[in-house]
């Protein structure tokens, strides 16, 4: 019999009549991009599903981080992390800005705000975080940093979406939060992503930058960018928005799942919710430990694929690892003991709304019995 490939997610999808619906709704209006009505809905829905004051829509995840720096005019040096999808530190490089790497917290895998004092010098103007896995990083320490020094936080907060802390956003943190929308994350629009901001003077000024820095037909106020959402894309979130939460719950019960079984597997390990946090589930990382566990990392890795069961070892190999960053004085393994750690021991495994009872067995089996 063969095994059907269980993939480390799935896109989550609008039902296609009512797609098809708001698709006729965009034909007879012809108004297919530039802040249309379905631009604007998602804005104020994603508002109010988040619990953040603005929302600007962007045409995918990278583009919001790169126009946030260029907002806060942020140049210099910026305290990032290593262990996080390379767009994070990309955005550092595209507007020419030195990436300084610090280590992760073993805990949450986020930036560890005890080791970030010691890596500013006098060019640092911000730190970029990343809440990675959707797991909230420490920010009241990071806002402590940020302040005591006169720095920008900027949050890559890609993985967090609907992620809340005492009942808030986590989107609030620092003075700006960027989302994707990309298929792979747990709420898409195909391609996608979005800015969070705290004020609506920040709020007009995004909105002018991703638009070629237009104010009006005739007065361009910055040398902004194009980086827009469309209105098809907009209205699949629309509908998108509708399933979220439905898709986060099931999310849930997979990785309740995966917790109770792998409990008792040596040398396996996984991080536990957090006490007041309301997790996304986005991603199921665990990690290997090759000498209790009996078998590398790598290893469980192939044996998985070769059972169809695709895993992913976001994030390996470290950012810090890559031709463009490993020459910074910064990117030594010396310096990111732990994050080089985590980066070798990670898989994460298949998690998504689809996942029934009989995948979730199968990759248990895969792991528990080696
Ligand atoms: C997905 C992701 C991005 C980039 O988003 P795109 O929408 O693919 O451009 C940035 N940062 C992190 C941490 C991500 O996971």
């Amino acid at each position: 019999m063969r095994k059907d490939i269980i993939t480390v997610t799935s896109p989550l999808l609008p039902n296609l009549e009512s797609f098809k619906d708001l698709l006729e709704e965009i034909w007879e209006s012809k108004w297919i991009t530039n802040n249309g009505s379905f631009h604007k809905q998602l804005e104020l829905a994603l508002s109010k599903y988040l619990k953040v004051p603005y929302v600007s829509l962007f045409t995918n995840g990278t583009l919001p981080l790169i126009t946030a720096l260029q907002a806060l005019r942020i140049t210099g040096e910026v305290i990032t992390t290593p262990f996080s999808f390379v767009a994070t530190t990309h955005s550092l490089w595209w507007n020419g800005i030195k990436p300084v790497f610090v280590d992760i917290d073993p805990h949450n895998g986020c930036i560890d705000p005890n080791k970030i004092e010691a890596a500013i010098t006098p060019r640092t103007t911000a730190i970029m975080p990343v809440h990675v896995y959707g797991t909230p990083c420490d920010t009241k320490a990071i806002q402590n940093i940020a302040d005591k020094y006169g720095l920008k936080v900027i949050y890559d907060a890609a993985h967090a979406f609907g992620v809340e802390f005492n009942g808030e956003s986590i989107l609030n943190a620092g003075d700006l939060s960027t989302l994707s929308f990309h298929a792979t994350k747990v709420f898409n629009t195909i391609e996608g992503g979005a800015m969070i901001m705290h004020d609506e003077k920040t709020k007009q000024r995004i909105d002018y930058l991703k638009n070629f820095g237009f104010a009006n037909e005739i007065e361009v106020v910055a040398p902004g960018i194009n980086s827009k959402m469309d209105e098809v894309r907009s209205a699949f979130g629309l509908l998108n928005l509708k399933e979220v939460d439905d898709s986060i719950n099931k999310r849930q019960i997979v990785a309740t799942k995966y917790r109770e079984a792998l409990r008792n597997t040596k040398g396996i390990t996984y991080w536990n919710d957090i006490q007041g946090v309301r997790h996304n589930y986005s991603y199921f990382p665990i990690f290997v430990d090759t000498e209790e566990y009996g078998m590398s990392r790598d290893d469980l890795y192939t044996k998985m694929k070769r059972n169809n069961i695709y895993g992913r070892r976001y994030f390996y190999p470290l950012i810090s690892t890559f031709s463009t960053y490993r020459g910074l004085p910064s990117a030594t393994k010396e310096n990111l003991p732990i994050a080089t750690k985590l980066a070798n021991e990670v898989i994460c495994l298949p998690i998504h709304h689809l996942l029934g009872q009989e995948d979730i067995n199968r990759v248990i089996d895969c792991i528990v019995n080696k």
